[in-house]
């Protein structure tokens, strides 16, 4: 059911239906489009668009046998649909276009994302199935918990996947998530492990968010990775 609110303090959440839900803990990862960012950072902070769409699908391998038929003479594609090789393609065409291409669970799923700049053509295009969402970002917040409300993922920080950095980075928060809430026997003991959190995670995802920023401007590659420290240093 959807989350509609949340009240940091209870804390407790609000379904689409009215009800509420109390806990000692809340963790949203509502993801890019998340609704505790707003009370966590105190104001409203909507995604911004990077001016970039991406095109994402998975295939099962074996509907791709067509393409290792048709390829079978071609030495570096017939070696992609190799199972022992965990190879990642990027290619890259003109003006910030991206093609990359890996392959999941052992090689029983190949998996495509495809970035270029927004352009309503494609994604109001009829003969395109594949899902087409604007890539999106915000400036991190400079704290992840309000009262006993915390939060993780794209929620937290909407990274641009340029890095393939959004993910990775989600994981570490819920690695760090564990670490700080192992062996607590006190519940007034959360504000403090909360403290933790942060002292361990905001001046973490803020670099990779915007390290990953900076691909979008190729033709700036290197001004922008110059930029990147100083950036960085309001979240030290
Ligand atoms: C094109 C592309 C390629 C990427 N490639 C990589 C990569 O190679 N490596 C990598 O590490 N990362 C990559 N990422 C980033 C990665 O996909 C995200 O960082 C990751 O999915 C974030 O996970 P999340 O659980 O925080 O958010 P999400 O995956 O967005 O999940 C949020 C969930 O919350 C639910 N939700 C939202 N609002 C509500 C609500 N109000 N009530 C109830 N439920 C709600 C949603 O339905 C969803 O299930 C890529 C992203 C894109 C767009």
């Amino acid at each position: 059911m959807e989350v509609v609110d949340y009240d940091p303090e209870l804390p407790a959440i609000k379904f689409s239906d009215e009800s509420w839900e109390v806990a000692d803990w809340v963790v949203a990862c509502d993801g890019v489009k998340s609704k505790a960012v707003r009370i966590v950072s105190g104001g409203e902070t909507p995604p911004k668009a990077t001016g970039m769409s991406a095109f994402s699908m998975v295939i099962p391998d074996e509907k791709m046998a067509s393409v290792k038929e048709m390829f079978k003479e071609n030495n570096l594609i017939r070696e992609k649909f190799n199972k022992d090789n965990g190879t990642v393609w990027f290619i890259r065409g003109g003006d910030r276009r991206l093609v990359v291409w890996w392959t999941c669970r052992f090689g029983k799923i190949q998996a495509f994302d495809m970035l270029m700049p927004d352009n309503e053509k494609y994604a109001s295009n009829e003969e395109w199935t594949a899902r087409c969402d604007k890539v999106c970002s915000r400036v991190p917040p400079d704290t992840l918990h309000k009262g006993k409300l915390c939060m993780l993922g794209d929620a937290l920080h909407p990274t641009p996947p340029f890095r393939a950095q959004g993910g990775s980075q989600s994981i570490e928060d819920a690695g760090a998530l564990e670490r700080i809430a192992t062996n607590i026997v006190d519940k007034s003991d959360l504000p403090r492990r909360l403290e933790m959190l942060d002292r361990l995670r905001v001046s973490r995802y803020p670099c990779a968010q915007m390290i990953s920023s900076v691909r979008q401007d190729d033709l700036n590659l290197d001004e922008r990775y110059i930029e990147v420290p100083s950036q960085c240093r309001k979240w030290f």
